[in-house]
């Protein structure tokens, strides 16, 4: 395998910054004190802990007492689903309603309770790759307990009118959760009528393992991992210092560079669209202008993704077929079939995905490489 020199596989993971890394060494070094100990040791990580905490509630614009810090998006996704399930049960609603192209994170906790007797409803997405408000309209029932759609679909990078999503869950006195783990630094997320929210560390070149769960004041919560007193009994379990200070800089770093970023990376992903789409039999996945400015999703039915990514891999390049999680399956992606695509044409798809560290001449390699396999 060739050393890779153009990475454009940033809805995977992306690379920590310098400034997350040099923020975390001191909490890796020397500032190894468990957060719930009383020595100054221990203090300086509880300060650390609630400092990172009021700054990424202040980027959010919510309470300090709103955050929480978890292993990462999946168990913010699974906490948020199955809290909201036991809170539903413990009030005979039995309904949850998400969109057919969630992240695994969202779905298979959702299956887990499909078989536990809830209702689940899946909310079309379309060829354009996104939930209409009127949809969750009609499936909304006094029974439901939960509506989970996430903000920017993962492989896709269609942005969906969360917003308006919440504020009809609100009208309709009914939770709301998304997952906003690729939307934040890519678009605006406003946190009103949303009762919880899930963010990833390594997305946004923090590290891998840390995350953040959003719930609203007042909104019934039961806890999903259970152990310590840790995080006012919210999430039990040591607090990982280091990662979670990475977090605050990642977000705030993020929150910062987000206009600067996409107006680099829209002239880049509308010059990689127009070149790819030139290409025989080329065909984008999801709405052109209703995605964020990262990402790029196009299908060449008849070729393989897989084989398209490992010969790319061969010249230096990094970009996804699907999504990561379900790469080394060759099932095709089911955000592609829940949009439309025949199997063919999702299994023929590559996901090129940006970064803040992505320039022009990342881009110029991937077209030209392209032309090369394509042709
Ligand atoms: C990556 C991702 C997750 C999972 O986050 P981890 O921190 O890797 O557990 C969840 N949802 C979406 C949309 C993602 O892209």
């Amino acid at each position: 395998m060739s050393e890779t020199t153009v990475y454009l596989d940033n809805a995977a993971t992306t690379r920590i910054s310098d400034s997350v890394l040099e923020a975390m060494l001191p909490w890796l070094r020397e500032g190894y004190g468990n957060a719930s100990s009383v020595y100054s040791l221990g203090r300086k990580s509880a300060i650390a802990l609630n400092k990172a905490r009021a700054a990424c509630a202040e980027i959010l614009g919510c309470q300090t007492r709103e955050v929480f810090f978890t292993s990462g998006g999946t168990e913010s996704d699974n906490t948020a689903v199955f809290s909201a399930a036991s809170v539903g049960r413990e009030q005979g609603k039995r309904r949850i309603i998400t969109s057919a192209f969630e992240h695994h994170a969202v779905l298979e906790p959702l299956k887990r309770l499909e078989k536990d007797g809830f209702d689940i409803v899946y909310l079309p997405v379309y060829r354009e790759g996104i939930v209409r408000p009127a949809d969750l309209e009609a499936a909304l029932t006094p029974d439901t307990a939960l509506v989970t759609v996430m903000t920017v679909n993962n492989e896709t990078g269609t942005v969906q009118p969360a917003a308006e999503l919440a504020a009809i869950c609100a009208e309709h006195k009914v939770p709301f959760h998304t997952d906003a783990v690729q939307a934040f630094g890519n678009v605006p997320i406003d946190l009103k009528n949303v009762d919880m929210m899930s963010l990833s560390g390594h997305k946004l070149h923090a590290a891998k393992g840390v995350g953040l769960l959003y719930v609203k004041d007042g909104t019934p919560f039961r806890p999903y991992i259970l152990g310590g007193a840790q995080q006012s009994g919210r999430r039990a379990g040591t607090e990982n210092i280091a990662g979670i200070v990475g977090l605050a800089r990642a977000m705030s770093d993020a929150a910062a560079d987000m206009d600067a970023k996409n107006a680099k990376l829209l002239p880049l992903r509308e010059k990689l669209i127009t070149a790819l789409s030139e290409l025989p039999g080329a065909m984008l996945n999801g709405s052109r202008e209703k995605r964020i400015a990262s990402n790029v999703n196009v299908s060449f039915p008849g070729k393989e993704g897989e084989t398209l990514v490992l010969r790319l891999d061969l010249m230096g390049i990094a970009v996804s077929s699907g999504s990561a999680c379900t790469s080394g399956s060759l099932d095709p992606s089911h955000v592609l079939t829940a949009m439309g695509l025949s199997h063919d044409e999702a299994r023929s798809a590559i996901r090129i995905t940006m970064s803040k560290y992505t320039e022009p001449a990342d881009i110029d390699a991937l077209i030209s490489a392209m032309k090369t396999i394509i042709n």
